[in-house]
């Protein structure tokens, strides 16, 4: 069997050092390391249609950021498959056979669905769009026949949906459809990096994010501005480093080479937090380490991301050329479905 990797994220605004961590990152490794036959990346406007379906234009303008920040990053149209989700209208059809496969309570049981239906206060009218997402992100994975799928936390629900659905239609019709399994970041603080806010999820929907195109007068306001903890008043007060986003950043993002360059008080992170827990180490020292970590990580994307941003064309056309590429597979794989269960009627009149 083929490993296939299949991801993507939401053109709901420009991706930010969550997406980074949670999941940018380790595709570009897993890209690299020649371990995969094919890669699909794919930008969901679709999906972001289901919560801004009054607000295609922000859609729109978000594709060409979110394909920007991609190739900042180190996504290489020429290994991965980069595509528009609206593009691959067979991802519809796919949707509407496997919405036959899960019931209306499995899909509001859904966590992270209850979650961000909360947030969008949708709580007393849900579009089924939204509602329905989860089965959606089933036909993306399963028309590529994914292996892998590298995500953040809070898209495990999505990956057992899909699971629960390849084996309710395997068994149905018979062995068509491949189970996928999901890839999380291995440090524990990439898996759901929280807003500069304090919030428990950085989130391009709540506001709380450092952009990878923010500039480096942006970057230094917002990790200034950070939440810490509440209760470390005085310098003199034991810290709490552990739901402390400006520490859980830094366990995402700093390495040993970055205390030897800025702060070589310190041997590593462990000795920096050992000194805020016991007391005596004041925000304005971390906060000051961390913009330090932060502009060396994204100075270099923020400069290649200018460089592609003179040529949007350009990126239109790699986005056309990647979304036809997916539509020619996700079109065989149909077939393979309406095959599977006997509704190709007019296969041999073709
Ligand atoms: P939205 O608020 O519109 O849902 P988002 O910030 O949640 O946007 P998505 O496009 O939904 O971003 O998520 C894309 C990918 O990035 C998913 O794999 C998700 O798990 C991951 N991701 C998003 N936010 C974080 C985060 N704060 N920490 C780690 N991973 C994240
Ligand atoms: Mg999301």
């Amino acid at each position: 069997m083929k490993n296939i990797i299949l991801t993507g994220d939401r053109p709901s605004g420009k991706l930010h050092i969550g997406h980074y961590v949670g999941s940018l990152k380790r595709r570009v490794e897993l890209q690299n390391s020649g371990k995969f036959d094919e890669i699909y990346v794919m930008v969901a406007d679709a999906q972001a249609l289901t919560d801004n379906f009054d607000n295609p234009e922000k859609v729109r303008a978000n594709i060409t950021e979110v394909a920007l920040d991609y190739l900042a990053c180190g996504i290489d149209p020429k290994k991965s498959t980069i595509f528009v989700q609206s593009h691959v209208e067979q991802l519809t059809e796919l949707t509407f056979y496997y919405m036959n496969l899960v019931t209306l309570s499995r899909l509001e049981r859904n966590p992270t669905v209850k979650t961000e239906l909360k947030q969008k206060n949708f709580e007393t009218s849900i579009p089924m769009g939204f509602l329905t997402y989860p089965v959606s992100q089933t036909a993306d994975i399963t028309a590529f026949k994914a292996t892998t799928v590298p995500v953040g936390e809070d898209q495990l629900p999505m990956l057992e949906q899909a699971r629960e659905i390849v084996r309710s239609f395997n068994g149905l019709y018979g062995e068509t459809l491949v189970e996928p399994k999901a890839v999380l970041p291995e440090n524990k603080s990439c898996l759901r990096l929280p807003g500069t806010d304090g919030m428990a999820k950085m989130s391009k929907s709540l506001g709380n994010c450092i952009y990878l195109s923010d500039s480096a007068d942006e970057i230094k306001r917002k990790v200034m501005g950070m939440y810490t903890d509440p209760n470390h008043i005085k310098v003199t007060d034991p810290g709490n480093t552990s739901n402390n986003p400006t520490f859980i950043y830094l366990d995402a993002f700093s390495t040993d080479e970055h205390f030897k360059t800025y702060l070589p008080e310190y041997a590593n992170l462990d000795e920096l937090k050992a000194h805020y827990e016991r007391g005596g180490l004041g925000d304005m020292k971390v906060k000051k380490l961390l913009n330090a970590v932060m502009q060396e990580t994204l100075e270099p994307i923020r400069l290649r991301r200018e460089e592609l941003a003179k040529d949007l064309d350009a990126v239109w056309d790699m986005l056309y050329q990647g979304s036809e590429k997916a539509r020619a597979v996700a079109a065989q794989t149909l077939s393979e479905v309406k095959k599977a269960m006997r509704i190709d009627y007019f296969a041999d009149r073709k």
